[in-house]
This record gives structure tokens, C-alpha cells and sequence, in this order.
């Protein structure tokens, strides 16, 4: 294991941090991870792993129902107790031992403490100094919004914390919050029998995306038993025993548990950022090197910076900060940044979308058309995903003759994505596409369509 002094420290074990540091190690520095809580940080613990090990039941629940011969073999419900065994399993029962080996054979100390920057290429844990010759990773994470409502926090509302491990299953549950997390989490519980009612203040659900994605997952959220109530707020909160939640329109419904999913902040606020001219509580902004753009030896990566919150955006940054420190000139691709990144919806049924909807690319001034096709129009489509609705959407760039966006909704589309993440990324014009040839019978045929949909929908652009 690596001793001090160090080459870098970085902070916070989340996937970015132990991504970076595992690489660094590797390329022969000396390297101290510090981390105060399980390496492994959120994702591993109380959000990615144990959200889609609570969402994996209903999802293969409803494919077998979908197969004559095997939905007779069936009976009965989800069983919510081992659904909830099975998730504690998967984050460990909360104990990391099983991580540290990995950072071990990378040679990376791991140091356990808090830790604050204390100037210049300077760290604090729990008030002991860590030199770093060369460069600091700040990899801490972010933290669940708190909004200002009134009695909200009196009511001890969940946080994905409890949120993915909770221990029973609520009789009813309210979510605050129809992005990822809010739909996520609302179809899981009430798989498991809660009666749920989410509340989303904008007019549809995960606003961000194509709005057939945004129906499709209602309808589905529906059919799963959550009650959905959009262009709502919640405004004011109380608890006496049970929660009780007032909504804009005037409604108040009661609930035993309250879970707020209204989006992430950066976890900067007692960061001492200040000893390094930043500002604390805000993203550490960072350029297309995930150098800070307030110190050259600072880097920051993961939900910190303020890019792109999910874990393998994170561990991407991490592998392009750990090339840079090590002496590479590797950047971000302009296709990763902000909402362009690769995403995925757990739900049943799945959004996978990378790159620009419609409306975002013709924001951006795109010359964009728009091709669509049924997810499941595919001769494959009769055996996985069976009679399901779901509509899959390319946007092209018609001048550059390129695609610039990929939306697909449907049973499993999470594994259909990365298709369309090469062929953005790597900017295959249309014409060579049209050579990339699916395998019969698979659902990837669908790219078929699409790709038969524009060239009839150019015509008539
Ligand atoms: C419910 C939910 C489900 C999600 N599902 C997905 C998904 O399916 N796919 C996906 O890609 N993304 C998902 N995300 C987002 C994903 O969890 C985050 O993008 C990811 O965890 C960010 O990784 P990170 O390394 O930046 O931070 P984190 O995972 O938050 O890790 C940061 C680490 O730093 C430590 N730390 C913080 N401050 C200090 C300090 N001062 N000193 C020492 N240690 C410190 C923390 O203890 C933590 O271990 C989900 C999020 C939620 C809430």
C-alpha cells in the first residue's frame, strides 16, 4: 500500500473517487483515498444497486405474465420480504469489506476519517494534514435536496437513504418528485405493496425527456397501482403519527412515510472550500480535463462537479482525471456533457436516451428531424417484451447527416442503448449506419425502422 507522502489524495470512495484513485494507483503513484461513511459511496449502498434490486421483480414478474406457458407456472405476488433480503444482500448489509481488496491491489491506502481541503494541495482528516505532491480529487458525492415546505422537516421525510433500505414496507408512501429517483422508487414500493401517490410539480413526468417517454412511464407507473398527480406541489407537511401532505390544488393526503426525490446538490458545504477561493455548497466547476477551474492541482469528479449525476458519468471522469494527473491530454467528449450523457430509467417499462430529444436539439439549433418506430415492431419483439407499447425515437442532424439523439421506451431498452451511444459518440454518418445489420430475431432489428422512418421522414421535411 502506498505511504505517505503522497503523490494524490482523493476524497470520498464513491465510484468516481475509487475509480480514480484505482487508476492512479495502477499508474505507480502513491495514492490516499479518504472516505467517512462505506467505500462504495451512495450508489453501492442507497441508490443505483439497491433501487434496481428493489425494480427486478416487478420487471421479470411482468415479462413472465407476458409468456404463455410460464405465466401458468406463476402464482401469487411478489414476495416483499425476500425482494428485501435479496436488496440487502446486494448492498452488503451495509458493510464494505467485500470492496477493499480491489483498492488493495491498486496499492491505494484508504485512509477513514472526514475529511476538508486546508489549502493549497493540503487535506484535513478529522484534523490530521495530508500533504499531496501533485493533485487533489475531490470526489464527495451530492446530497438529496431539502425544500423550504412548511413542517417537511418535523415530519422526518425518507431520503433515498431510507428510501432504498428501509427495513418494511410502508402501508402508504408519498413521493415528492417525478424525475429518476421519484419514478424509480414509486413503482418499486408499490410493487411491494404500498400504496403510493407521487406528486410532480411540472406537467409531466421526467420533464427532461422526449414527452412520449414521459406518458409511456405514467401509464406504466399506473398500471403498477401509483397514484399519479402531476402540475402539483406539495405545500406544507404535518405529522401526528401519520404524515399528512397539502397540495397546491388543495387536496391533503395522508401517507406513513413521506420520501423526497426532488434532485441532488453537491456535497461542498463543509468542504473547506473556502481555503482555496471557492465557494462552498456549490458544484466545483471544472473544465473539459476535470481540472478545477480555481486551482490546476485540483480535480473534481462525480456529482461534485456538477456535470452529470449518475455513476458512470462519474467513473468516466474519473478515468479521464486520472489519465490527465498522470500526464495524458484527455478530454470530455462534447457529446457527454450536461443532459447529452447516456441515461437509463429503471422502470417498467425502461427509458434508455442518450443525446438530444427534439426539443433539445432544435434548442440548440439543430436542424433536427425526428424519426420514430414501435420499440417492439421486431419479429424478436414476439418473444421478449411480448404485445408491450412503447415508442423508440432517432433525432438526426439532417445537415450533418449524424445522429445527435436516441430515445427508447420499453421492457428493458437499457441494454439496447449503447448502440446509439457509439454511434453518437462516434459520429457513424447515416449512410455507413445503414450497414450496421441486426442480428435476426433480436429486438435491435427496431434500428431498422428507424432508420426506414427517416429516410421517409426527410422526404417530407
Ligand atoms: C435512488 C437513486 C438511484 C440512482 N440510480 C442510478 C442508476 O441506476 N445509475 C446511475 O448511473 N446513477 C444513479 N444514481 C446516481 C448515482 O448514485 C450518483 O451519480 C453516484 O453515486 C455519484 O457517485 P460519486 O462517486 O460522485 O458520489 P457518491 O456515490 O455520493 O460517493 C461519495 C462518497 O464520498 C464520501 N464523502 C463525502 N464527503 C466526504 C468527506 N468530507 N470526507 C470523506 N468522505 C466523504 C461519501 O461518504 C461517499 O462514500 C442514483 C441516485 C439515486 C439517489
Amino acid at each position: 500500500l502506498s505511504d505517505p507522502p503522497y503523490d494524490v489524495v482523493v476524497l470520498g470512495a464513491g465510484p468516481a473517487g475509487e475509480v480514480c484513485a484505482g487508476k492512479l494507483g495502477l499508474g505507480g503513484l502513491r495514492v490516499a483515498l479518504v472516505e467517512e461513511h462505506l467505500v462504495g459511496g451512495e450508489c453501492s449502498y442507497y441508490a443505483c444497486m439497491p433501487s434496481k434490486a428493489l425494480l427486478r421483480p416487478l420487471e421479470l414478474m411482468t415479462e413472465v405474465r407476458r409468456i404463455p406457458g410460464v405465466r401458468e407456472a406463476v402464482r401469487g405476488d411478489i414476495d416483499a420480504p425476500a425482494v428485501l433480503t435479496r436488496r440487502d444482500e446486494v448492498v452488503h448489509r451495509l458493510d464494505d469489506t467485500t470492496q477493499l481488496p480491489w483498492l488493495e491491489r491498486r496499492h491505494v491506502a484508504l485512509v477513514r476519517g472526514r475529511a476538508r481541503l486546508a489549502g493549497e494541495r493540503r487535506v484535513e482528516v478529522d484534523g490530521e494534514a495530508l500533504e499531496a505532491d501533485r493533485a487533489v480529487v475531490v470526489a464527495v458525492g451530492s446530497d438529496p435536496v431539502f425544500p423550504d415546505v412548511p413542517g417537511l422537516a418535523d415530519a422526518r421525510p425518507w431520503t433515498n437513504r431510507r428510501g432504498t433500505t428501509s427495513e418494511t414496507v410502508p402501508e402508504r408512501l408519498i413521493v415528492m418528485g417525478g424525475g429518476p429517483v421519484g419514478v424509480e422508487l414509486a413503482q418499486a414500493w408499490s410493487s411491494l405493496g404500498s400504496a403510493v401517490t407521487l406528486v410532480e410539480r411540472a406537467e409531466r413526468l421526467l420533464h427532461r425527456e422526449e414527452p412520449f417517454a414521459s406518458a409511456e412511464v405514467e401509464d406504466g407507473l399506473r398500471a403498477a397501482g401509483v397514484d399519479v398527480v402531476t402540475g402539483t406541489e406539495v405545500t406544507a407537511v404535518s405529522r401526528n403519527g401519520a404524515a399528512s401532505a397539502t397540495l397546491s390544488d388543495g387536496r391533503s393526503i395522508a401517507a406513513d412515510e413521506l420520501l423526497l426525490a426532488l434532485g441532488r446538490r453537491p456535497r461542498t458545504l463543509e468542504l473547506g472550500l473556502e481555503s482555496v477561493g471557492l465557494e462552498p455548497g456549490a458544484p466545483i466547476e471544472v473544465d473539459d480535463a476535470m481540472r478545477s477551474t480555481a486551482a490546476p492541482w485540483l480535480y473534481a469528479v462525480g456529482d461534485v462537479n456538477g456535470r452529470t449525476p449518475f455513476t458512470h458519468m462519474g467513473k468516466y471522469h474519473a478515468r479521464l482525471a486520472a489519465a490527465n494527473i498522470l500526464g495524458g491530454h484527455v478530454r470530455e467528449a462534447p457529446q457527454n456533457a450536461r443532459s447529452l450523457s447516456p441515461r437509463v430509467i429503471f422502470t417498467e417499462p425502461q427509458v434508455a436516451a442518450i443525446g438530444h430529444t427534439l426539443a433539445s436539439a432544435e434548442r440548440a439549433g439543430i436542424r433536427a428531424v425526428a424519426a420514430d418506430a414501435p420499440t417492439q415492431g421486431s419479429a424478436g419483439a414476439s418473444f421478449f417484451g411480448r404485445d408491450t407499447p412503447g415508442t423508440s425515437r432517432l433525432v438526426v442532424d439532417r445537415e450533418r447527416g449524424v445522429l445527435v439523439g436516441a430515445t427508447f421506451v420499453g421492457p428493458e431498452v437499457g441494454e439496447m442503448i449503447h448502440a446509439a451511444t457509439v454511434a453518437i459518440v462516434g459520429e457513424v454518418p447515416l449512410e455507413r449506419l445503414a450497414h450496421a445489420v441486426p442480428s435476426f430475431p433480436t429486438r435491435n432489428e427496431l434500428w431498422l425502422y428507424l432508420l426506414e422512418a427517416y429516410e421517409q421522414r426527410k422526404e417530407a421535411v
